[in-house]
């Protein structure tokens, strides 16, 4: 299996194999270098894929042969948008999950007590969504996540425990973090794009195309874009028979501590 313990191990042998052939017969510095830029290619991959699970386990897909999915939104809540989002679930009769940034729910409790009231789910995405959040100490870490959970423990009554890692990227100390905490990872399988593309017909092509029975889909609830995309896409997902579950629901896991 393809892992952060697995390739160090890997990598290791094979210089350590390297160095002893080295006695005997000289070997060319471009082997050496070879698998030192492999390895390095490899830890980058892992970290910036989350569904490879390579530092960490990350739930991120349902069952492939059922055909119901799961909606995301990170990022928020945004005094705007999250409002519209909600407003469209309830008329459409959909639940999702919020992956939210403790920073911005500080400003709007109002917004995270509507989201759990609705019967949505609340997960946690750091503090600060802070660009280089993944080089943080792990005690920052843990103090971020500690804090955004406090914020929707103070809104809602809920502990949460699931944490999608910002930007998706993952690396060994965050895992300790997480692991600490108890929390479970949650990625995607489906990512809307929503971040690059403003255009909804394309946007809306796109995940079309590349939809698949168990998708965990991603969106971000502080893009206005989105709001039209997500009407039209939902009425999609109607018409191909597709049912759109609770992430809980949708992964068989509990999504908050016991109270
Ligand atoms: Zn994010």
């Amino acid at each position: 299996m393809l892992n952060f313990r697995n390739t160090l191990i890997t990598g290791s042998v094979a210089l350590a194999a390297l160095v002893i052939t080295d006695i005997f017969i000289t070997v060319d510095l471009w082997f050496y270098l070879g698998i030192v830029l492999a390895l390095i290619v490899l830890l980058i991959w892992g970290s910036i894929r989350i569904q490879a699970g390579f530092y960490l386990p990350s739930l991120c897909s349902g069952k492939r042969n059922n055909k119901a999915v799961s909606l995301t939104f990170d990022d928020g809540p945004d005094g705007l948008i999250t409002p519209m989002i909600l407003d469209i679930l309830r008329e459409k009769k959909v639940k999702a999950t919020f992956f939210i940034v403790g920073s911005k729910a500080e400003k709007h409790p109002e917004i995270l007590q509507r989201i759990d009231r609705e019967g949505h789910i609340i997960g946690g995405h750091s503090l600060s969504h802070h660009f280089f959040f993944d080089l943080f100490s792990g005690k920052h870490m843990k103090s971020e996540l500690m804090q955004t959970a406090d914020i929707v423990f103070k809104a809602t009554g809920k502990k949460i425990v699931l944490f999608r890692p910002p930007y998706g990227v993952t690396n060994p100390t965050l895992g300790k973090v997480l692991k600490t905490l108890n929390y479970r990872s949650i990625g995607w399988s489906l990512k809307s794009k929503d971040t690059v593309l403003k255009d909804n017909e394309l946007l809306l092509k796109r995940l079309k195309s590349k939809l698949h029975a168990g998708d965990i889909i991603l969106f971000h609830d502080n893009k206005p874009w989105i709001v039209n995309l997500l009407k039209a896409f939902i009425t999609y997902l109607d018409e191909e028979n597709y049912s759109i579950e609770r992430i809980d629901d949708l992964l068989n896991i509990k999504v908050y501590d016991a109270q």
